[in-house]
């Protein structure tokens, strides 16, 4: 039943083989490097925390001195104390250093402030509420990996390192445009026959959300010349072309001709439901991928195909989402001949809910749902059984 339709893992291969990581490297401030690619690998120069330091606000003292103490210093964080001398106690402050002699820290709570003096209600073990040098970082040690996407706890570990700058992966330049004489923007009056281009606010987002620079050409009419015309443009000025429609074999598909005409094209009619026919091809030095036209398929694809491709190219390794084993509380019985990817929501009880209506135009499922449920061909899902859920959260890098 699905003759000359290619698999979802078949046409995945055969586009991350052609993915090469860009090469460019640029150092770019670590305050502005969230969500951007690491190219190196980063070792910390110094031990974090530099200096032993206290973990409470208390009375640093020598085990084994008596419970009374005179209390001779008094140290804040950044600040630097002196000597303890046998017999005596230093007030201090969470993160002030250690000072010598000491080797321990007695939190306030044990503790009864006399006068000058200290009782300390609590017998300290040696290193009790001392922080080390270096039990976070160690001088030398890795702290991220290359290839990693930096999230924002990476960025405070680095800064916590004082990396000022990182190598980070040039941006991919990603063009975008969107075929149909039907097509008009949110604003313009909507005359009949027309519908509104949600494709392009679905497919930029997306575009931004995998940290693309994006250069957004909007809406091409449907004709041939316009179409090669853009092509030529977008070829010059990015490093992938992503379109929507005009990728079927209607009169007014034009996506096809135009890139034949340009470059090279492999048209791919996918066994997976929504979104048949993927177009990928290339022109000059840039990739190029068609997605279809119905926005149910042109998310689903974008999430499927075009995701593990710029992931690739921005040098992310690992580019397959991870999922969950959820289960379904709704009955799939007639399942589609294709590998399927249904729209779904986490319920209350742990499960997962089906939208009603799973057809590839009604843009509502996607807004509604949480994720996807991978569903392998013919598979009937009952009540109960465990799915393989791709959440969004996932998805999204
Ligand atoms: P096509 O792939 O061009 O044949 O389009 C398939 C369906 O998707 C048609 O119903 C189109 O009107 C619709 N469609 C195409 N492009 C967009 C878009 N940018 N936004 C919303 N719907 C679209
Ligand atoms: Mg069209």
């Amino acid at each position: 039943m699905n003759q000359g339709l290619l698999s979802v893992d078949e046409a995945l291969l055969r586009l991350l083989a052609e993915a090469k990581p860009v090469a460019e490297v640029e150092e770019v401030p670590t305050l502005e490097a969230t969500n951007r690619i690491l190219a190196r690998a980063q070792r910390s120069t110094m031990d974090v925390p530099p200096m032993d330091n206290s973990a409470m606000d208390g009375y640093a003292v020598k085990v084994g001195d008596p419970p009374r103490l005179k209390v001779t210093q008094k140290i804040m964080a950044g600040a630097v104390g002196t000597k303890l001398a046998p017999g005596t106690a230093a007030r201090i402050f969470t993160g002030a250093p250690i000072p010598p002699g000491a080797d321990a820290v007695v939190m306030q709570e044990h503790c009864t402030a006399e006068g000058d003096e200290v009782l300390l209600k609590r017998t300290p073990k040696p290193g009790e509420w001392i922080r080390r040098v270096g039990s976070d970082v160690r001088k030398g040690g890795e702290i991220l990996a290359a290839g990693k996407r930096l999230l924002p706890q990476d960025t405070g570990l680095a800064a916590s390192v004082g990396l000022k700058t990182l190598p980070v992966f040039r941006k991919i330049r990603l063009g975008l445009f969107f075929t149909g004489d039907e097509l008009v923007m949110p604003g313009e009056a909507l005359a009949p026959g027309r519908i509104y281009n949600s494709n392009r606010f679905t497919l930029r987002g997306l575009a931004e959300v995998f940290g693309c620079d994006v250069r957004d050409y909007g809406i091409v009419p449907d004709s041939l010349d316009a179409t090669r015309e853009m092509l030529r443009r977008a070829a010059s000025e990015c490093d992938l072309i992503v379109t929507s429609g005009g990728v079927s074999v209607g009169e007014a598909d034009f996506v096809k001709p135009a890139v034949e005409a340009e470059g090279r094209l492999l048209m791919w009619k996918i066994a997976m439901k929504p979104g048949r026919p993927l177009a990928f091809g290339s022109i000059k030095n840039s990739f190029f991928i068609g997605l279809p036209g119905n926005p149910v398929s042109s998310f689903v694809t974008f999430l499927i195909f075009v995701r593990p491709f710029l992931l690739r190219t921005q040098g992310v390794s690992q580019v397959e989402p991870k999922s969950i084993a959820a289960r379904a509380d709704f009955d799939w019985p007639e399942p589609d001949a294709r590998r399927e990817f249904l729209r779904v929501k986490w319920n209350a009880q742990g499960g997962l809910e089906l939208y009603p209506t799973q057809d590839s135009a009604v843009l509502t499922s996607t807004a509604w749902a949480d994720g996807l449920v991978d569903n392998p061909a013919q598979q009937p899902i009952r009540k109960g059984d465990l799915v393989r859920f791709l959440p969004y959260s996932e998805l999204y890098w």
